[in-house]
């Protein structure tokens, strides 16, 4: 088969958000790894695009873009060794819905399941709860076809130290086309929602809050040092289906359902009062066959600071306040395990999630931005891989002590670089 048999479409391609629009106007459907392979070795650039979400350049290329949409499907499930391969096109919300009626779970997951789980991985997407890592650390082994369009598998037990340098990869190193990840047995869970809880709680009690749940998330519009709502996602213990509090630290129960933008109707969101559910009708706020919260009129920035400075971190931003609620549909706080990959923003560092969900307002969000980063400087706040930041490119050799490794492991399989795009020279390459 030669590269123009292979389905494409010439056009303008938009991200998610409609914020974002990619530079390339060619973008390639390969059906299988095979039509992967004739593409990396015709082409001189490409990227990959997963499902769109993230909201800058990451996913860009000037030349040509392929999408992985027909790879989808759930190759095999593995009931010894716990695990599940995947082609990587899939999204979350499909595999989750395979693996529940098969028995088996995930340990985690995002605010949503419409994304794809190699672009979550790719830039390091992560869920809540002190003890649970960032979705890629779900993944056992990656198939990648690198620039030579050859075909390499890592895995964990045996590419030890590459492994932990190609997981969280931002699309530098090939195109994914398998992950074999991490599944436990199926378990059940519920949520519960406390409104009006104090900043002030927070000083004393900000782990035991966020300890209360397997997933906690805080969602605050910065206004009357107060958070609007606290989502506690338990799972299921055998006898204990009721056991929350009726208050916490002051807070009360919701009695319906609520959305995590104050004041939205919650049609879309997962079921919540202490309704027992599945997994993966839990873990996401949001329902797989609904849109998310502001439907898309949308920006976000996210930064990550260390667990231990969780309060301090907020209390800095909150003296924004009055600047910031006007633009901002809501913030949410959440917590990350450390981790171990090379290019993570928890790596080494339990981490604290303080993140943004701004009205489509590039120019207001931007010098809010500014701002924030400027208050979080003394925190070390590393940025999310996906969302929106003003820092400058030259810090982010300070946030990853590991970034002259993985430009060398990307050299390695990319020595032309093929899969380098702006965002990455920028970022990435240019640190090294
Ligand atoms: C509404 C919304 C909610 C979100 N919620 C969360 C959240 O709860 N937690 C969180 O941490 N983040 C969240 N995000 C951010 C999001 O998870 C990340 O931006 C994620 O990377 C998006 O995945 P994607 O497939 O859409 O990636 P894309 O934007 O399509 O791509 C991301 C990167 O992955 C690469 N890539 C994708 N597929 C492959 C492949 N097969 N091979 C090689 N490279 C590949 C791309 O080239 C690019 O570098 C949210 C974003 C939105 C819009």
């Amino acid at each position: 088969m030669s590269l123009e048999q292979i389905e494409n479409t010439e056009g303008k391609f938009i991200n998610w958000a409609g914020s974002y629009e990619y530079t390339s106007s060619k973008l390639y459907y390969p059906k299988n790894v095979e039509e992967v392979q004739i593409l990396v070795k015709n082409l001189d650039k490409l990227k990959v695009l997963g499902t769109m979400h993230c909201f800058h350049g990451i996913a860009d290329s000037e030349e040509n873009l392929i999408s992985l949409k027909y790879l989808d499907k759930v190759i095999n499930l593995d009931k010894d060794t716990l695990t599940v391969t995947i082609e990587a096109g899939i999204i979350y919300g499909h595999l989750a819905i395979y693996l529940y009626k098969n028995g088996f779970a995930l340990h985690n997951m995002a605010s949503l399941p419409h994304i794809s789980i190699a672009g979550a991985c790719a830039t390091g997407t992560h869920g809540s709860g002190n003890k649970n890592g960032n979705l890629s650390s779900a993944v056992r082994a990656m198939e990648i076809v690198t620039a030579t369009g050859d075909i390499i598998t890592i895995s964990r037990d045996k590419n030890y130290e590459e492994f932990y340098g190609m997981v969280v990869h931002l699309g530098g190193i090939g195109v994914v086309t398998k992950l074999v990840l991490d599944v436990q047995p199926v378990y059940m869970m519920k949520q519960m929602v406390y409104e009006n809880l104090r900043f002030d709680q927070l000083k004393d009690h900000f782990i035991d809050i966020m300890s209360s749940g397997y997933s906690v998330s805080l969602y605050t519009r910065w206004q009357d040092k107060m958070l609007d709502q606290v989502w506690i996602k338990r799972r299921v213990e055998h006898g204990k289906e009721n056991d929350y509090d009726t208050e916490l630290f002051g807070a009360k129960q919701a009695k319906e359902n609520r959305n995590p933008v104050f004041g939205m109707s919650a049609e879309n969101t997962t079921d919540q009062c202490g309704i027992v559910g599945p997994w993966h009708e839990r873990l996401p706020h949001f329902k797989l066959d609904h849109t998310p919260a502001s439907y898309g009129l949308e920006l976000q920035c996210e930064y990550f600071v260390d667990l231990d400075k969780a309060y301090e971190a907020m209390m800095a931003v909150e003296t924004l306040h009055d600047e910031i609620t006007p633009h901002l549909w809501e913030s949410e706080i959440r917590t990350i395990a450390a981790d171990n990959f090379w290019m993570s923003p928890f790596y080494k560092r339990p981490s604290v999630a303080i993140h943004f969900l701004w009205k489509q307002d590039f120019d207001a969000a931007r010098k809010l931005m500014l701002k924030i980063e400027e208050k979080l400087e003394p925190f070390k706040a590393i940025p999310h891989w996906g969302k929106l930041f003003m820092v400058e490119p030259g810090k982010f050799k300070e946030f990853y002590p590991k970034l002259p490794d993985f430009v060398n492991l990307c050299k390695k399989y990319d020595p032309n670089g093929k899969f380098r795009n702006k965002f990455l020279d920028n970022f990435v390459f240019n640190n090294a």
